[in-house]
């Protein structure tokens, strides 16, 4: 007989492991198992973004991410203050640099303040000096909420305190779901065996979509790679960044722009880039998948998003070959940064929902069937917003599993 479990969780970033988290709160009863086929959790986009805490400047108000990014940054920063996670909540800066941004720019101010952040301000050129001496730009915002944090650090210590409110729930690291039989009890083949679990929560990012069709989820989008690469400044540079430097972001992509962030460790990164990888856990320039690559260049979507975004996506291809357009977008915001001032740090990469138009997933989305819910998809900033979307979860579990 395989082991059973209450619930089983798929995928130990940070998602799941807030989802184990607060369904363990709440039934501190239920014996729970999170899945996970790496040798730690967080390895993949948690353990590889910006960690930036967002404040929720730029989300549709409204939206999932909106509701969630508020009330999951809230949460994260008193969880990490709780746990001793590092962590500073330094504000950020948004910068202008071309009048042609303002009308986006009041968009996201308009967002912000719609979705209830206080003391966001507009800032002058002086002002913006005052924040960040070496950044010029004509027009800025000040956002005190924006932080930063070991998103790692935090993962591990949910992981941590679930285990504490029920020692026979079990983290299982190097264990990858296989396959899925669907059935009461469902039945997991792992790279470990057999297990069975009454009910199922996957949280897989990259894999998201492949774990959903496993489970019978009939679901027309794909998820495609888009990797991100990190430039760092050397140590002579680092006082030319004090904390946060952000773009105001081109409402035509899915991304926030290449930005400067100061990091918990004291190393000031920029970056992401967005170029399309072809291999979806792949973190070097030439890794490759023959199974990703043909996933995804025989689907439309990709295609189709391709050809809107064709100069973007030329640019972004050359630029991440050359440390010289690299740092010409840098220079955008900081003129007197120098190519010796910077060198290549790592990559991450980012899951996109893609439809079969082309067009990415902006909200969350997280859907159930019987016995199992599926977070299909939890694009930045899922990280900030991961205890809230625990919460939300948790709610789906209570009424569609029956907890009580
Ligand atoms: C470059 C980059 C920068 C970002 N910056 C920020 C930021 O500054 N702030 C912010 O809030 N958000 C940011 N984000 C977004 C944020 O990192 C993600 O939204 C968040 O980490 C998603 O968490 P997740 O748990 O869904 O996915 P992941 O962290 O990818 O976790 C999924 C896990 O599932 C596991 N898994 C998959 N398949 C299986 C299987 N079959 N069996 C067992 N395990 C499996 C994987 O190994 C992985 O560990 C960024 C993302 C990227 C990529």
């Amino acid at each position: 007989m395989e082991k059973h479990f209450d619930l089983a969780i798929i995928g130990g970033g940070i998602i799941g492991t807030a989802t184990w988290y607060k369904i363990q709160k709440r039934h501190p009863e239920l014996h729970i198992v999170l899945l996970e086929k790496e040798n730690i959790l967080a390895d993949h986009q948690t353990g590889h973004n910006s960690g930036v805490i967002h404040s929720g400047l730029y989300y549709t108000p409204g939206s999932l991410k909106a509701k969630n990014c508020m009330r999951g940054r809230e949460e994260i920063v008193a969880f990490s203050k709780e746990h001793g996670i590092d962590h500073d909540v330094c504000g950020k800066v948004v910068v202008a640099t071309d009048e042609s941004e303002f009308p986006f720019m009041e968009k996201i101010f308009q967002n912000g303040v719609e979705n209830g952040l206080t003391g966001i301000e507009y800032i002058n050129s002086d002002q913006i000096k005052e924040i960040e001496p070496h950044v010029r730009g004509i027009k800025g915002i000040w956002v005190p909420q924006t932080g930063i944090i070991d998103f790692r650090g935090a993962t591990a210590k949910m992981a941590e305190v679930a285990h504490q409110i029920q020692p026979s729930s079990e983290l299982m690291l190097n264990t990858e779901v296989q396959a899925v039989e669907t059935g009461e009890p469902n039945i997991l083949q792992t790279s470990k065996g057999r297990l069975s679990a009454t009910n199922l929560i996957f949280c897989a990012g990259l894999q998201a979509d492949r774990m959903a069709r496993k489970d019978g989820v009939e679901l027309k989008e794909r998820v495609v790679g888009f990797r991100g690469d990190y430039f760092e400044l050397e140590d002579h540079a680092k006082h030319k960044v004090r904390n946060l430097i952000y773009p105001v972001p081109n409402p035509a992509f899915p991304f926030l722009g290449v930005h400067f962030t100061r990091m918990t460790n004291g190393d000031i990164e920029c970056g992401p880039s967005a170029v399309f990888t072809f291999k979806r856990e792949g973190y070097g320039k030439t890794d490759f998948s023959l199974q990703d690559t043909i996933e995804a260049l025989g689907y439309s979507g990709t295609w189709k998003l391709f050809f809107k975004n064709m100069k973007f996506g030329i640019d972004e291809q050359r630029r991440a070959f050359s440390k010289k357009l690299f740092l010409k977008g840098l220079q955008r915001l900081i003129p007197d940064l120098e190519l010796s001032d910077l060198r290549p740090r790592r990559s991450g990469v980012r899951a996109l929902l893609l439809n079969e138009d082309g067009d990415t997933r902006d909200d969350f989305r997280i859907e159930y069937k019987q016995h199992s819910i599926h977070v299909l998809n939890a694009p930045s900033p899922a990280a900030t917003a991961s205890l809230s979307i625990g919460d939300y979860v948790a709610d789906m579990a209570d009424k569609q599993f029956g907890y009580k």
